[in-house]
């Protein structure tokens, strides 16, 4: 039998089962914490930092952490989102992030956030890396210059026999996800929309289809990113 705790957010009391991950028991009660690399359904990996909350006084990510009675959580306060603002713009001056010309834009996460914090120009330095635009799989298009690393494709995505799709190739500041040609060989025309919709950005694209959505009635044209959570 699972067992409720109460716990509060910003001061709101909530309620959610015990051991629950606190970013989908936030959601429960209808508050979003800002989050990226996690996705709901796959295990959580706290890599990208922005879901950090403040845990009885404590820093911590809300994607690894389980809900227990009687935690007191910090989530919407200037330094957290000064800290979340900061890790967004990072990952623009880190990668090349052309919005205009991305098929993702408008479903973007990355985008989405940066709206939430007004970001129009980071405020470090560009690094312009050079990178590749991966063409040669007959359904994928991999870009390089927009992936952000946060493996929600390599946790979420495998084949029908459970062998991942996506894989890393290189180490340190050359690490890359690549598609794996065996594991991606049958790759079914779902499967592929199901990597592009995970992808959290435009790295992974589905050939042969694009603006299916006109550009000004994608989901976050719409409403910002956490409205759809929001009481
Ligand atoms: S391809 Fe997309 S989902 Fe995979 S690691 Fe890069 S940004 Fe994340």
């Amino acid at each position: 039998m699972s067992t409720f705790v109460k716990f509060t957010i910003d001061e709101i009391v909530c309620m959610s089962e015990e051991g629950r991950q606190l970013i989908e028991a936030a959601v429960e009660n209808g508050i979003y914490i800002p989050n990226l690399c996690n996705y709901p359904g796959i295990p959580p990996k706290g890599s990208c930092r922005i879901c950090t909350v403040e845990i009885n006084g404590r820093h911590a990510t809300a994607c690894t952490t389980k809900v227990v009675e009687g935690m007191e959580i910090k989530n919407i306060t200037p330094e957290l989102e000064e800290f979340r603002k900061a890790v967004v713009e990072i990952l623009f001056a880190e990668g090349n992030h052309l919005c205009p010309s991305c098929e993702k834009s408008g479903f973007c996460e990355l985008q989405a956030l940066a709206y939430r914090y007004r970001i129009t120009v980071p405020g470090f330095p560009y690094m312009f890396p050079k990178r590749d635009v991966e063409a040669w799989h007959p359904k994928i298009l991999k870009d390089h210059n927009r992936c952000i690393l946060c493996k929600r494709c390599i946790r979420g995505i495998h084949n029908s026999e459970g062998k991942p799709i996506f894989d890393f190739g290189k180490r340190g500041d050359k690490l890359v996800i690549n598609i794996d040609p065996d594991t991606s060989k049958n790759i079914s025309d779902d499967l592929v929309q199901k990597a592009m919709d995970m992808c959290p950005v435009g790295a992974i694209i589905r050939k042969e289809i694009g603006f299916k959505v006109p550009i000004g009635e994608r989901r976050y044209d719409i409403a910002p990113i956490g409205t759809e959570i929001e009481n």
